[in-house]
């Protein structure tokens, strides 16, 4: 049984578990998304499609994990042959997903499973924890989704629905816990369709509980809400003042020969976007001033942001190769090309610029 804190109980021990979870069921038949790794009311899924769209939906929205899980499932129809598959071509069909750490994760845990699994997801927490990637969340959805288990899946979605159903104003930040508790009192190890119901929390989440007005007119828990009751659903989740970002500075080369290819190198096997192809350049560095290590004039600009911080760099061409860096695997290529090498998003941006200002001078 899960843990509910006394705040919960004295609040809440009107809230009808039973109905609640009636009403999302009975939601969830008729507006449940239709998504590839799914299946109908009352089946279970591929343990393995689901793990697979769960490790993507980490990263990016539903609308574009589709074409991720798509593109994976046809290249590797089972755990055994993304196991077998090389990791080259495992990032480079990751490429614009990011974070590609995961992708690394994902590659070794499809060979656990293969391997000394033979093939069969472990359908315990215990277990599935063990594995690369999998965290609290994914090893829930797992089980519950997959092995129809007891467990309290909690997504962004279904904290922010927790949240309003029992009127908590603090920030989703600060709550991490209480909303837990939240969402286990409603589990209760319930066995009725529990993967259905976990789905249930995650679409309407998505459709009708949505982050900026809630519509609530559509709402099948609208009479349980909190929230609402109080008409206080714009409200909640409480923000937060959000922290800016701290901002790293750097410089890509962009080294031509007279065949119009340039110079790529496959990064380090360590750190950020280890193993990936990217361009040379100088190391990112939270000093602008000291980025720029070199007097040149910049050919273009490129930002992007990381998860935890964004990223000026200033592009320039240059006619002969200005590094030396033995460590680093450097390789002439066609930029026009750059499809083939699955860079991640940073070069593919950088990549894209460098060739708009070729063509205009
Ligand atoms: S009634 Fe409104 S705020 Fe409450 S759960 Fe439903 S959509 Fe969200």
């Amino acid at each position: 049984m899960a843990i509910v804190s006394q705040n919960l109980k004295k609040n809440d021990n009107d809230l009808d578990v039973d109905a609640f979870r009636s009403a999302m069921l009975d939601w969830y038949k008729s507006n449940a998304r239709e998504l590839p790794w799914r299946v109908h009311f009352g089946e279970r899924p591929d343990p393995y499609h689901e793990w697979l769209s769960e490790i993507m939906l980490q990263q990016t929205v539903v609308k574009a994990a589709i074409g991720y899980f798509n593109k994976f499932i046809n290249l590797w129809p089972t755990i055994h042959d993304l196991a077998d598959a090389h990791p080259d071509d495992i990032t480079k069909e990751w490429a614009g997903l990011g974070y590609y750490a995961r992708a690394r994760n994902l590659h070794k845990c499809a060979q656990i499973i293969s391997r000394e699994y033979n093939g069969v997801f472990p359908n315990n927490e215990k277990d599935l924890m063990l594995l690369p990637g999998i965290g609290p969340y994914t090893s829930a959805a797992i089980r519950s989704i997959a092995f129809q288990k007891p467990s309290v899946v909690m997504d962004g979605n279904i904290e922010r629905i927790m949240c309003r159903v029992f009127a908590h104003k603090l920030p989703l930040k600060d709550s991490k816990r209480q909303l837990y508790e939240f969402a286990s009192y409603l589990s209760q190890d319930r066995t009725d369709y529990p993967g259905e119901y976990a789905q249930s929390l995650m679409d309407l989440g998505a459709s009708v509980c949505i982050s900026s007005t809630p519509k609530c007119m559509r709402c099948p828990i609208q009479q349980f809400c909190q929230a609402y009751k109080s008409g206080i659903q714009n409200d909640i989740p409480v923000k937060k003042n959000r922290v800016p970002k701290p901002e790293r500075f750097g410089v890509l080369y962009f080294i031509e020969n007279d065949k119009g290819q340039i110079l790529f190198e496959r990064r380090s096997d360590k750190g950020l976007l280890a193993n990936m192809v990217g361009v040379p350049g100088t190391n990112w560095t939270d000093d602008a001033e000291e980025s720029l290590t070199e007097t040149f004039i910049p050919d273009f600009d490129i930002s992007h942001t990381f998860t935890h911080f964004r990223l000026k760099l200033k592009g320039v061409r240059l006619l002969e190769k200005k590094q030396n860096d033995t460590n680093k695997k450097l390789f002439w290529y066609d930029p026009n090309e750059y499809v083939k090498l699955g860079l991640p998003t940073v070069f593919l941006k950088a990549v894209k610029q460098y060739l708009k200002v070729v063509k205009t001078r």
